[in-house]
């Protein structure tokens, strides 16, 4: 059976083109090629039209790796975080993030950041939760193991971890916070 299926198609297409977009020259617009096996959608594009980065002009899927790009997206983020000061760092015992120049800074050391604020980060410390280690050891056993610990076999094993967490407090694992931004400079 034959389908003659260029008759179906439109003459013209009309296609927006938004600031940063142009026509796929793959497929001059069209969103598809035509060749001896039918219709091909085009694998540049979508649609037809192709993005480019405003910053460096490199054609992008989603989002653009080149600095520009990436201090844009930077400033975004602070514009929708928190600000607070300098001392809510001290008071939590964190280290401010500089995001530009992706190092961690103590509060001593927070002038040497690339600009004149920083991310707050969050600590992480060692957790160990005894309810968790019985589930996750008993999980490909039968469950009479399971049904048969109780409140005082995860209380007392509880206590044990407790000393080991203690013991391992100020060892933490800093991870930026970009939920609060801090200035530290001239405020
Ligand atoms: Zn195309
Ligand atoms: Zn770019």
């Amino acid at each position: 059976m034959e389908i003659n299926y260029k008759d179906k198609l439109p003459d013209t297409l009309v296609r927006e083109l938004k600031e940063n977009q142009e026509l796929c020259p793959d497929c001059e617009g069209r969103g598809f090629n035509v060749d001896e096996d039918g219709i091909i959608i085009c694998r540049r594009c979508r649609d037809g039209i192709i993005k480019k980065c405003g910053y460096c002009g490199e054609e992008i899927k989603s989002i653009c790796s080149c600095k520009e790009s990436q201090e844009e997206r930077i400033l975004k983020k602070k514009e929708d975080a928190t600000k607070r000061p300098l001392g809510y760092l001290v008071e939590n015992q964190l280290l401010g993030f500089d995001p530009f120049g992706k190092t961690y800074l103590p509060v001593q050391d927070i002038r040497l950041a690339t600009s004149d604020w920083v991310f707050a980060t969050k600590a992480q410390t060692l957790d160990l939760d005894a309810y968790t280690i019985f589930e996750d050891a008993c999980h490909h056993l039968h469950e009479s193991v399971w049904d048969s610990i109780n409140g005082e076999d995860i209380d007392g094993l509880q206590k044990h971890l407790d000393k080991f967490i203690e013991r391992f407090q100020n060892h933490k694992t800093y991870y930026p916070d970009e939920t609060i931004w801090i200035p530290i400079k001239g405020e």
